[in-house]
């Protein structure tokens, strides 16, 4: 097998969306964001990556012009009558507390989304945080994905528990943060909240927690990645989506989903987690290298090792 049929497409779903932001420094309205986003943004620094969603007419041309000049596959990018998602969220001291001020689902409601042809078989697929329905519509039209990936998050659960437990029970690998994994598994204690997400079906569970970094469960056992010591952190925003795609471009870029790939994976994901949050909206992410990355994920190596 050569090189470039090893390396694998990465095919992301998920929101497009215009965030209005707060933290108890400084706030933003209107800015990129949404979990396609992030999580294109990120993968595309390590593989072909196309994506899927939606916006209204009134995206400003210069976010759409921005995730072209990424590298991403725009052609399954729908835009539809209507206004584009819309998202509030402010942050307390604490910035691992978010409170969500509103959300407008707006051409999402009826977003039908199609996977272009050169995607459909053989993919890496991120089911990024959206509607259940949509995301289900996806894993019917994909054709032997190699690793599928899923996040989902409160809004989600507490509105379609039951939609979002069967997209878990078809994926690979549920991503989650503690708390939407102890909302979802109905436990406070984080290990049996796990085991009721894996008792459903899929391979995986990664858990992000925040500042503490993220764990990687199965029946091989846990494992570790810490967060990296970031002396400010700007804007919180979009880290669980970008660290979902790194995470999925890294497993479609070695062409493998063995232990030691994904436990490499979760790094890339903590690493380029950790330059989202640098700065507001994808500011920091649209400019990042490969050697940002790689030097960091040197630096995360060190950390651990004992
Ligand atoms: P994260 O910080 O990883 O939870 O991701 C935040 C991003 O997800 C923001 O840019 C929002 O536009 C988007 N978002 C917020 N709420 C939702 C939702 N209910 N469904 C999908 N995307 C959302």
């Amino acid at each position: 097998m050569t090189d470039s049929e090893r390396l694998g497409r990465v095919v992301a779903i998920g929101t497009i969306g215009l965030d209005d932001i707060e933290t108890p420094q400084a706030s933003a309205n209107g800015v990129l964001g949404g979990s396609a986003t992030y999580a294109c943004l990120a993968s595309r620094l390590f593989a072909p990556t196309t994506m899927s969603s939606v916006v209204g007419q009134d995206f400003p041309a210069s976010h759409r012009e921005l995730l072209a000049g990424r590298d991403i596959d725009l052609s399954s990018l729908e835009t539809a009558d209507g206004r584009t998602f819309r998202w509030g969220g402010r942050y307390a001291e604490n910035m691992n507390v978010r409170e969500t001020t509103f959300v407008e689902l707006n051409v999402l409601e009826h977003f039908d989304p199609q996977v272009p042809r050169h995607a459909v078989a053989d993919s890496f697929v991120f089911l990024g945080n959206t509607d259940p329905n949509i995301q289900l519509r996806i894993l019917d039209q994909v054709v032997n994905p190699r690793f599928v990936v899923v996040d989902s998050m409160d809004f989600w659960i507490e509105g379609n528990r039951q939609q979002v437990s069967n997209v878990f029970s078809r994926c690979d690998c549920v991503v989650l943060n503690d708390e939407e994994a102890r909302l979802f598994g109905g436990h406070a204690n984080i290990p049996r909240a796990v085991r009721t997400i894996l008792d459903l079906g899929p391979t995986y569970v990664v858990v992000k927690r925040g500042e503490f970094g993220a764990a990687l469960v199965s029946d091989h056992g846990w494992f570790f990645a810490p967060a990296y010591p970031l002396e400010e952190v700007v804007d919180p925003t979009g880290a669980g989506d970008a660290f979902a795609g790194a995470f999925l471009g890294s497993l479609a870029a070695a062409g493998a989903t063995d232990q030691a790939a994904l436990r490499r994976a979760v790094v890339y994901g903590s690493v380029v987690a950790s330059f989202t949050v640098e700065a507001f909206s994808v500011d920091r992410l649209a400019e990042l290298t490969r050697h940002d990355i790689d030097s960091r994920y040197v630096e995360f190596g060190e950390f651990a090792a004992f």
